[in-house]
């Protein structure tokens, strides 16, 4: 080989190199998971105690590090949250953290902005020295305000509190999913629990890949995204293959703590559409129309529709 041509397949090779650097660094989606309104109203399949059991064992099994799990504290005093402390002290026990997610589970689009204010402060003052607590405020219906007036006031709030926005980045309707399980239990249908994991896993990922690809198209990368679930029996249920399913999707699982170490979190996007995540709001700051942030499977209706023609088994005699 001369030296000319030695030359040239060095620099073919190197150039090789800084064209596959940036296209390996794109291919990397991760992904934390955290867990809303706990300790939740029962589902359709098991106890509190069942559900928080399994839970724990399926993060485990399924190799997930660290979720955080967002605490209603209001749901402490309901029939449901007795014993709730033990099982959030379960999961924390079990290497998971916790963060507020408020007293009472308000709106803050309509209400009195004071009145919401001391209803976190109740939730931060219950967590206050509880392990594994995280300074992270997951606002519920991730309802940031629809005013600028309201989401101003809350984003002064918590840098007052030194509490981070526990945003999320993958909107979903997993609870919803959850609710047609119930129902369906509550009316004596027969459920296809194969072909409801499916259908579970297969709508999350989705709705995952949809909001990974509105984030390079706006932000021209891969942010660490958050996954938003609940507290559901579906999620105790499925969990290690809702794992599965995402890594078979290009995914890695971090931890809650990595997720928000991500640039995005110190961004208070400029906008008042912020209910659908963090990625959402920053590609309508970016110029995008909200009805295209919108995945078609957050939406209660359709998902009644897939659910009832995918899930429930027809007795056909
Ligand atoms: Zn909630």
């Amino acid at each position: 080989m001369s030296i000319a041509s030695l030359a040239r397949r060095l620099a073919l090779a190197l150039l090789l190199v800084l064209a596959a650097a940036p296209a390996a660094a794109q291919e990397s989606k991760r992904i934390a998971l955290s867990f809303d309104d706990v300790p939740r109203h029962p589902g359709g399949f098991m106890t509190s105690d069942e559900r928080t059991i399994a839970l724990i064992a399926g993060l485990h099994e399924a190799g997930v590090e660290q979720a955080a799990f967002f605490v209603t504290t209001g749901n402490l005093d309901d029939d449901y949250g007795k014993g709730g402390e033990a099982r959030i002290r379960a999961y924390v026990a079990a290497g998971h953290v916790i963060g507020n997610h408020s007293h009472s589970h308000g709106w803050l689009w309509n209400g009195d902005i004071d009145a919401y204010i001391a209803d976190l402060d109740k939730a931060e003052a219950w967590l206050a020295d509880k392990h594994g607590k995280r300074p992270w405020y997951r606002f519920p219906y991730l309802d940031e305000g629809r005013d600028p007036i309201r989401r101003d006031a809350l984003r002064t709030a918590l840098r007052q509190r030194g509490l981070l926005n526990g945003y999320v980045t993958v909107d979903n309707f997993d609870w919803a999913i959850d609710n047609l399980a119930r129902q369906a239990m509550e009316q004596r249908k027969t459920i296809d629990l194969t072909n409801l994991g499916a259908f579970y896993v297969e709508t999350i990922v989705d709705t995952a890949e949809f909001n990974d690809r509105i984030a390079r198209e706006t932000l021209g990368r891969s942010p660490a995204h958050v996954l938003l679930l609940h507290e559901t029996d579906l999620n105790a249920l499925f969990i290690v293959d809702l794992v599965a399913g995402l890594r078979a999707a290009g995914w890695t699982i971090i931890t809650m703590d990595e997720a928000y170490r991500d640039p995005i979190a110190a961004v208070e996007p400029d906008t008042v559409y912020l209910g659908a995540g963090r990625v959402a709001a920053l590609a309508n700051v970016a110029g995008r129309d909200p009805a295209s942030l919108v995945h078609e499977r957050t939406d209660e209706a359709e998902l009644a529709r897939l659910f009832e023609g995918r899930v429930i088994v027809r007795n056909e005699r």
